[in-house]
This record gives C-alpha cells, structure tokens and sequence, in this order.
C-alpha cells in the first residue's frame, strides 16, 4: 500500500503548496484546463461506456506490468530524471499506449495515474526540477493522448486485435499512434511556447532525439497492445528489454553529460580535443583539410560588470546558438572555458575559413540578448584566430597554437575581427616557430 510519510510527497497531496501558483496566470490556466480537460473526459467516457470485466482485468495486468518495470528501473529512471534536460522522455508511454488501444474508452486514464504515482513516489521524488503540478499535467496530457488514440482505435481498427483483419487493423493502429504522438507534443509544446513566449520548433518541440525515442516508445506500445490482445504472457517479455533499454538510455545521458559543456551545451574542451584529433588524423590520412576558429569574446568581462554575471551566462549560451547556426552539422564547436569558443571545420581550407569567420563575426555583432527582465545585451564582437590544416603543419597542437596565437593577433589589430595564421607565407613552418606568432597574423 501506498503511504505518504512525513514532507517527502506533501507536494502531491497538498495542491495549495504547489509552485504552479507561482507562475504567471496564463500558464496556470493552461495548465489546469489541460488537467480539468482530462478529469472531465475520462469521467464521461467512464460513465457512458462502463468496462466490462475482461476491461478490469486487463487493465490490472497492465498495471501490474507497468509496475514491475517500473520497480526494476527505479533507480535508473531516477538517475536518468536527475541528469536529463527537459522535456524527459520516461519510458511508461508503452503501457500506456497498450492500454489505450486494448481497453475500453477512458480506462487508460486508471493506467496513466496508476503508474505516475508511481514514477513520483518511487523515482521522482525530491529530484530537482520535479514539480507535482508539473507530474500531474504530463499525466494530463498521457491521458488526453489515450483518449485521442482510443477514439480513433474505436472508429478505425478491429473491435479486436486478435481478430483484426487487414486493412482495419492496419489503418487503426498507425493512426492511433499518430494521433496519441500529436495530442501529447502539442499539448507540452503549448506549455513551453507560453512559458517561455516563443514558436521556435526546436524550443517547443524539443530535440530530435527525445521525440524519436518517445515517438519508438509509442510504438512499442502499439505492439504490446497487439500481443496484450493475442498472446497476453508474452508481453513478459517486454519487460527485462525495457530495462535493458532504460539502462543504455543512462549511458547515453552520462556519455552526454561527461562530454558536454552545461551552460553553452556545446562539446567541453577534453571532449572537442577528443573529437577534433580524431578528425585531425582522418584529414591526415585522407589528405583533406582541416581548419579551427579560435574565439574570444570581446571586452566580455564588461558585460558581467554592466549586466550582471548571470546575464553574462545568458551572452554566452546566446553566442554558442549563434556559432552554431553558422556551422555545418559535422563541424564539432566547443567550449574552451571561460568566454572562448573553438570550432573545428572539416574539409576546410583557408579561403573558405576566412569567409566562416566573417559570417561568425557578422551574427555575433547583431545578437541581441534579452536579460534580466527588459534589459538587452547589444555590441558582442568577437575575436577569431584562425589556423588549417595542411597549410600548418607539425600536429595538432601546433595547428591549435596558431589559431591561437592568430586570434591573439586578431585582438591586437583592433578586435571583432579574423586573422588567419598563414605560416608558409614566409616560406617557413609553424612548426618550427614554437614560441612566436605563426606566421605573422593578417587581418582580413
Ligand atoms: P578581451 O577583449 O581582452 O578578451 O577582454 P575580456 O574582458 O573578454 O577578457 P578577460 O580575460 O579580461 O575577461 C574574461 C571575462 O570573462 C572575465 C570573466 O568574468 C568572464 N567569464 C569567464 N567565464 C565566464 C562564465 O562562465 N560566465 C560569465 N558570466 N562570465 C565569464
Ligand atoms: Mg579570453
Ligand atoms: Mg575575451
């Protein structure tokens, strides 16, 4: 039995405590429609479609399994909580979507609160960033979604599984899918393009990733619901490779973590040196080019004496999106600590490299960062050394040497400016100059 003790779960059973009244009124609104919304349809569903007996007891074997996996994956699903950036994509949408295509209309919602509760009381619990209100319109929405696939289940597919024939059962259950994936993302898209005032899709939709792996959940949802309705002991079997799933996500995020500067989410310096000397090697053996920008915000100390440190935070996650929509996919930016930036350029050489520069310096110059509240950070520049490969030669660290000394250059001729480092154009290499500038910079 479940039991509340002490302050630990006072968040799910005092909604007057909740830090949803914090927020500002159009999304309180937002969100308690969204949860009214789900109470209000699966009563009426519930009231005019009673479940049969088989319903319940289908239902209590979902939930059964649910819990189960969700009892062996506690510890993962907390540490998976702990490390994710939102939205987290938790893997219950299985059974939940199994439970929105085999039962009666409104019973999923007994499956969705069911195993939330248990998400909160077992894995969730005092995890930052885990708000009760926020557990309980992410259940909303899970609700909402199986009453939209049900629906479209009901209109669409076999009144069985079991028994589908083609094309019934083919057209019900994609759609279903569909219609649960759209109802979910749109509802949590809705939430984030209030709360944070924007339609960028990369913002309310979130990363590709976390839709893949919640759109791949779904639909291993919609086959277990096929076996839940043709063979109901295999979907056992769901249970150890959930976990096995759950586990391989964990890696993922901590490899992520490790690699991954969190205030820019850009690569950190240890991981972009291991990834540019792989491609160091690659231009190496292939005989391509390989550039890399070195970049120093200008006079950045300004901005945290004028703006505040944490404004200077906001500038420089605004510098690393504006780096990264000037870059191509494979190049590979990171963060080299502090207000410097470096990217590595695949295949590119020094004319290219000069012209990726300006368009780099050019973006920055026009960022304009709101912060705190009205304020707005006009006038970033940039200083940008730039170095290639094979025109610097004698490794790595040499070729890094010169984009730095080159941006070194970049600061003394005046800044917000490029200066490549061009070592054979004095017929020597950099090389063998370890202690000088390169080459000599040239501004462009
Ligand atoms: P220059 O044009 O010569 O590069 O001037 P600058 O002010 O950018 O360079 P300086 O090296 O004097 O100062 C770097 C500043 O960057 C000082 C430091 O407070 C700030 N800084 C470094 N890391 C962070 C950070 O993570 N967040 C914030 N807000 N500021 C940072
Ligand atoms: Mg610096
Ligand atoms: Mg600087």
């Amino acid at each position: 039995m479940v039991r509340f003790r002490g302050r630990r779960h006072k968040g799910l059973v005092r909604p007057t405590s909740w830090s949803l009244w914090s927020l500002p009124r159009h999304i309180v609104c937002y969100v308690l429609v969204v949860d009214v919304l789900a109470l209000i349809i699966t009563a009426l569903l519930l009231v005019t479609n009673p479940p049969a007996g088989r319903d319940l007891v289908m239902a209590a074997a979902i939930i059964g399994l649910g819990l189960v996996n969700g009892e062996i994956s506690r510890h993962v699903e907390r540490m998976r909580r702990r490390f994710s950036d939102t939205p987290h994509v938790n893997l219950t949408s299985i059974w939940t979507v199994a439970a929105a295509l085999v039962l009666s209309p409104g019973l999923a919602a007994a499956v969705v609160a069911a195993l939330y509760l248990h998400l909160w009381i077992r894995s969730w619990y005092r995890v930052r960033g885990v708000h009760a209100y926020r557990l309980t319109f992410s259940a909303a929405t899970i609700v909402l979604a199986c009453h939209a696939a049900t629906g479209i289940q009901q209109l669409l597919g076999p009144e069985s599984l079991v028994k589908a024939e083609f094309p019934a059962a083919l057209w019900g259950i994609p759609l279903a899918v569909a219609a649960f994936s759209a109802v979910n993302t749109g509802l949590i898209a809705g939430a984030i393009a209030l709360s944070e005032r924007t339609l960028k899709p990369v913002r309310i939709l979130g990363s590709w990733h976390a839709n893949a792996l919640e759109f791949a959940t779904i639909c291993l949802g919609a086959l277990a619901a096929i076996l839940l309705a043709w063979k109901p002991l295999l979907v056992a079997l769901f249970v150890p490779a959930l976990h096995v799933l759950h586990r391989s996500l964990l890696i993922r995020q901590f490899e992520q973590a490790a690699a991954t500067d969190t205030k820019t989410g850009l690569l950190n310096a240890a991981a972009w040196h291991t990834v540019i000397t792989k491609e160091y090697d690659r231009a190496k053996r292939e005989g391509t080019s390989l550039g890399v920008l070195m970049i120093d915000l200008d006079h950045f100390k300004q901005v945290n004496d004028g703006y505040g440190h944490l404004a200077g935070d906001q500038a420089l996650e605004a510098v690393a999106n504006a780096l990264r929509a000037e870059i191509r996919r494979y190049d590979v930016a990171g963060r080299f600590g502090g207000e410097e930036f470096v990217v590595g350029l695949p295949e590119v050489g020094d004319k290219e490299i000069i012209e990726i520069g300006e368009r780099i310096c050019e973006r920055i110059r026009t960022l304009r960062v709101p912060v705190n509240g009205n304020d707005v950070v006009t006038g970033l520049t940039v200083s940008i050394g730039a170095a290639c490969y094979p025109a610097t030669r004698g490794g790595l660290d040499q070729l890094l040497l010169a984009a730095d000394l080159a941006a070194f250059g970049a600061k003394d001729a005046g800044r917000d400016q490029v200066v490549v480092s061009r070592p054979q154009a004095r017929g020597r290499d950099a090389a063998e100059r370890t202690s000088a500038r390169p080459g000599g910079p040239e501004p462009t």
